[in-house]
């Protein structure tokens, strides 16, 4: 394992920042999580977009181009040797003072970390998730716009520990009005009929990659429909078929949601479908790390 602080490269007892980061003193601060796979980053180009524009979010400038920025998590992934990799990114504000002003921080500081994951055993994967609705919801854009992806986690967090102690894998939160806006770290869909749903971006959610990626899949190669419209947590429980997508669980299928069973308690056929097409296509698209791809 490898990892990259604003531009050296450190074994992992060795990469330490400042206890005055504002990043550690007030989760000030933006990240992604990407992964590599076969040998590629994939989507690198969409998480460095979203990366950057969590930063703009929060007045925070970007020591790098996007050019750069992308190279440094490219040659991080390099100096790992791994093929297969999670890779999360970070640029908090830097070191300060005490206080909250941010012009006290005058170097934000750029983590690059490459590693493995695995946030479920492979069988849940066969046999599906347990959902519970969370009883913390999405803040609201003008509180903490769920959008911006930035180092504020209590809530999946404090989320994620109540679907803990209920005894299921994930928590579904809803938004400001109710709706159903996305998981701990994971965005939602439901299939009705064999037509796809997801609530739409607006709905207070992180426009998630996995998300976008398989929305495309859906309506191109698997000929689908697949639309983004208001979901209520009664959408989810008479759905025939439930999954959930992110880049570090992928897409998995959610079987049980707060007690009611979804479709016949496990994966259904059309979530199959989108998991063989996801990781067909995740394996053969992406930057390539290693100068002859598959040589390693
Ligand atoms: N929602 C939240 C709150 C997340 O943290 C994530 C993971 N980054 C996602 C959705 C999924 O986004 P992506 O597919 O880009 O990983």
């Amino acid at each position: 394992m490898k990892i990259y602080i604003d531009g050296s490269l450190y074994d992992k007892d060795d990469a330490k920042v400042s206890v005055f980061d504002h990043g550690l003193l007030y989760g000030d601060g933006v990240f992604e999580g990407i992964r590599a796979y076969n040998g590629r980053v994939f989507r690198l180009e969409e998480h460095v977009e979203r990366f950057f524009d969590s930063a703009r979010g929060i007045l925070l400038d970007f020591p790098l181009s996007r050019e750069e920025a992308a190279a440094a998590i490219v040659d991080t992934v390099r100096a790992s040797g791994l093929k297969d990799a999670y890779i999360r990114a970070v640029l908090t504000r830097g070191a300060g003072d005490l206080g909250l002003d941010m012009r006290k921080c005058k170097r934000p500081t750029f983590i690059i970390i490459v590693d493995k994951i695995a946030l479920y055993p492979e069988a849940v994967y066969r046999k599906g998730l347990d959902l519970v609705t969370s009883s913390l919801r999405r803040p609201a854009a003008d509180v903490l716009n769920p959008a911006i992806k930035s180092l504020n986690y209590l809530t999946s967090i404090l989320a994620r520990a109540e679907a803990t102690r209920a005894g299921a894998h994930e928590a579904v939160l809803l938004n400001q009005q109710g709706h159903v806006a996305e998981c701990t770290g994971d965005n939602i869909f439901m299939v009705h009929g064999g037509r796809l749903r997801t609530p739409p971006l607006w709905s207070g959610i992180l426009g998630g990659i996995t998300r976008a990626v398989v929305l495309d899949i859906a309506r191109g190669k698997l000929g689908l429909e697949a639309v983004e419209d208001v979901c209520t947590t009664f959408d989810l429980y008479r759905a025939d078929e439930v999954f959930v997508t992110g880049t570090g669980a992928e897409v998995i299928g959610a079987v049980r949601i707060d007690g009611r069973v979804i479709g016949n308690g496990l994966p259904g056929p059309v979530t199959q479908r989108i998991v063989s097409a996801f990781r067909e296509y995740a394996n053969s698209n992406g930057t390539p790390v290693y100068e002859a791809v598959g040589a390693r």
